[in-house]
Order: structure tokens, then sequence, then C-alpha cells
């Protein structure tokens, strides 16, 4: 395996990289030393289906679903086939899209976790002030005199754009007041949508971490404001979380075993970490050692591979290293993780790997072109994800390791779409144009 050191290296300067975690352990071993089980992530789970008669009413795109926000899971074989033709390797298997890019309502991975605090946010506040019931049926909170009691209420988050997004829709539709902070960054789509939706938006000339403190000081004094802290936040984890065993049911109704013969991949685009971090504990509790998680990252700021590698945590960032922290990925333009996030996934991630921005736009169209699936350049991250592993130095040592040699035509790698849907139509043109090389 290629020595962490080296890679560091590679990330300094900002050259695309894949990581083999020394830290993984065995899932068992792992997960034992973490403060959460499976009952934190079941109680996610049934938190949102007491929900779902709310949402279903709110949200009507969710009926086919009963109320329940999920994307589908679709099997990509044109671009497999595209990738398999035009990279100089790729690893074997079969290719499906986690499509959270088409997620209701928030049109992107943050409807899990964004959504998700808010409600138990929204679900704790009426238990204590008895508007509501744990045995009454949740579309209730749909009513006027629980959307004016929320109203006293305010809920402040601090977002680069799609948490802003999930966490202002969700708020305002049960009738919070809702402040997103955003960085200067951020797209302007994205604050006139939320604006439109009766959300405050308050910008700032400095990055993501700026918005989050002051955001955070101004909720901090309001003792009728609570703030969604994306960097150290359990609920958003947990919500997060209950993705995976969403995904167990979507794979086996495929027909697509995971077990030791069956090996399972997943991609996921890592911005502070809270996303893809809780995703991977839920896959992990389900999966264990038959299911491989890989993260992705820009070059230009790869956070979390920082923070692993060196053990640091969110003790480094990326400007530490002499990188920029900008990039096109916007929902990855991060320059420093979650160091909550890092401790509790150390152990049950693979590695990670790092892109170029041209390439976003690129596999972004190649997508397109063959699959005819739109997803937003920060998603694309994931797509190359099966063949910048099998052109890794490392991965040899890396299927020898966990007994996967000759094992790997029996794959199944899902990559995971984290966004796109909510993208205006002159947007989705402007990127399909966008060449950087
Ligand atoms: C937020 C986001 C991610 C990563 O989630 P984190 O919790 O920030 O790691 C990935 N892709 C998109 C499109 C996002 O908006």
């Amino acid at each position: 395996m290629q020595e962490t050191d080296s890679i560091l290296q590679k990330v300094a300067a900002a050259e695309p990289c894949v990581w083999f975690s020394p830290n993984l352990r065995p899932a068992k071993e792992a997960l034992a030393a973490i403060p959460y089980t499976r009952t934190n992530v079941r109680d996610a789970a049934e938190r949102l289906a007491r929900f779902a008669p709310y949402i279903e009413r709110c949200f009507p795109e969710t009926a086919a679903d009963g109320g329940l926000i999920e994307s589908p899971l679709t099997e990509i074989p044109h671009m497999a086939a595209l990738l398999r033709e035009t990279e100089a390797l790729c690893l074997p298997g079969r290719m499906f899209l986690k499509r959270d890019s088409d997620l209701a309502v928030a049109g992107s991975v943050k409807a899990r976790g964004g959504i998700y605090e808010v409600l138990k946010h929204a679900e704790t506040l009426a238990l204590k002030e008895g508007v509501l019931h744990t045995t009454d049926d949740y579309a209730v909170l749909a009513e006027p005199q629980c959307k004016a009691f929320f109203n006293r209420y305010e809920i402040a988050v601090g977002s680069t754009g799609n948490l802003g997004l999930s966490i202002g829709i969700m708020s305002a539709a049960l009738g919070f007041r809702v402040t997103v902070h955003m960085s200067s960054d951020a797209r302007q789509w994205k604050k006139d949508l939320l604006r439109s939706k009766g959300v405050r938006v308050m910008e700032y000339a400095g990055d993501y971490s700026e918005a989050v403190r002051q955001g955070r000081a101004l909720s901090d004094a309001d003792p009728m404001s609570y703030f969604v802290d994306d960097e150290n936040s359990v609920d958003l984890f947990m919500g997060y979380a209950v993705a995976a065993e969403r995904l167990q049911g979507q794979l086996s109704a495929k027909g697509i075993p995971v077990d030791a013969e069956h090996p399972l991949f997943v991609y996921l685009p890592c911005g502070v970490g809270g996303a893809p971090g809780g995703i991977t504990f839920g896959l992990k509790l389900v999966y264990g050692d038959n299911v491989h998680v890989f993260y992705v990252e820009p070059v230009q700021c790869p956070c979390m591979l920082l923070g692993l590698a060196t053990g640091l945590n969110s003790k480094i960032c990326v400007q530490d290293v002499g990188l920029t922290g900008k990039t096109h990925a916007d929902g990855l333009a991060v320059g420093r993780p979650s160091g909550f996030v890092g401790s509790v996934v150390r152990a049950l991630v693979s590695g990670e790997f790092t892109i170029e921005d041209y390439r976003l736009y690129d596999l972004m169209r190649a997508l397109l072109n063959t699959e005819g699936i739109f997803i937003e350049p920060s998603a694309c991250a994931c797509l190359p994800g099966p063949a910048m592993l099998a052109a890794a130095p490392g991965m040899d040592a890396y299927l020898t390791a966990h007994r996967l040699s000759g094992r790997m035509d029996n794959a199944a790698h899902v990559l995971w779409a984290t966004g796109g849907r909510l993208v205006p139509k002159e947007i989705r043109n402007e990127y399909i144009k966008t060449r950087l090389k």
C-alpha cells in the first residue's frame, strides 16, 4: 500500500490521488468502539415513519412512497460501458446510480439529514408543549394552529447551498421562521429559491466557516432560535444513516446479493462529512465487512482526507497545506472536516480519492449523453470511482487483504449521485456548456 506520506504530498500539490486508509478495521470491532448503535438509526427511521403522513400531505410528490422521501436506484450500463472504453482500467462488476439527485422536497442528499433534523426538532417542541402526541396522525401538523405554534420559533443554519435548501424548505413548510447564513460563493439561484419560500438569507463575505460562526452567534443569542450545526450534529448524521437500510431493500428487490462472494463498493462525494459519514455508518451496520466505502473530494478541498490521513480530524484544514478550498463543486467546498464525523468513521472508511473540477463537467455530460440523467457537477465526483480504484497502485493489496481477488466480477458499485433536481434549466444549460479544459 502506498504510504500516507506520499499521498499527503500529492494532496498538497492538488494532484488527483487515491488513498487507502490504514485505519480501516473489521466492521464488528470498529462499530463496537463507536458510541452509537443500530438503535439510534432505528429511532430515526421510526421518526421518519411517524412524519410520513405529514410529508405526504405537504409534499404530494412523495405520495407514491407513502410520504417517505426516497430516491431510485438505477443501473447505468451505458455509462459503465463508456467508462470501460475511455478509462485505462476499471473494476469489473455492475454499476448503479443512487439518485439522491432526485430526492423529493430538497433535490439533494441533504433531504435526508437536513429534513430529519428539522422534523425531530419540530416533534420535540410540539410534544413538549402538548401540541402533538406520539399517537396522533402527524398530518395534523399541517393545520394552521400548528403552523402558528411553530412560527413562534426560529431555525437557523449556515450553508454553502444544499443544506440551506433542505433546512429552509422544510422549516418554512412547518411554519418556522428560518434564516440561512450563506457564504459569498453560494449560488445565486439557491438564494433566490430560498427567498421565494419566505426564508431569510443572510450573506457573508468570508467562506463557509465564517457564515457558520456568525450564524451560530446570532442564533445562540435568541432563546427561541435553534441552530443546525452541520459540523457536529448527531441528528443530521442519523438522518443520513437511514439511507442504508433503504438501499438494502432496493438492492435485494433487484436481486443483487451482498455477501463475502458479492462485494458492494460505494462511492460518496464528501464535503464536511455528515452525509457520507452517516451513510457509511448505516451501511456498515447493514453489510459489515462486505461493503467497501470510498469518499471523493475535489483536489482543492480534500478536508476529510486530510483529517483522516493525518489523524488531526478537524484540527487541520486545506489551507494549512496550501490549498485554496475553492471548487466548482459547491456542496463540497469545505475547508475543514467535521471532527465528530471523522472520529466516528475513522475505522469504517476504506479510503478516499480526489478529483479535478474540469472532470466533473465532462462526467456530467457523459452521464447525460449515455443515460439521459442529469446530476449537478459536485455529484459527478463519484462517477469515476471504479476506474480510479482500478488504476490505484494500492488496489491489488486492498483486494488481497480483503479476499476480493477473483470475486470482483460479482461486485456491485453504487455511485451516490448527491444532488441535481432543483438546478434551474438555465443553470443546467450553463453547466452543460462549461468546459474548464
Ligand atoms: C452536502 C453535499 C455533499 C456532501 O455532504 P457533507 O455532509 O457536506 O459531506 C455531497 N454532494 C452534494 C451535492 C451536497 O450538497
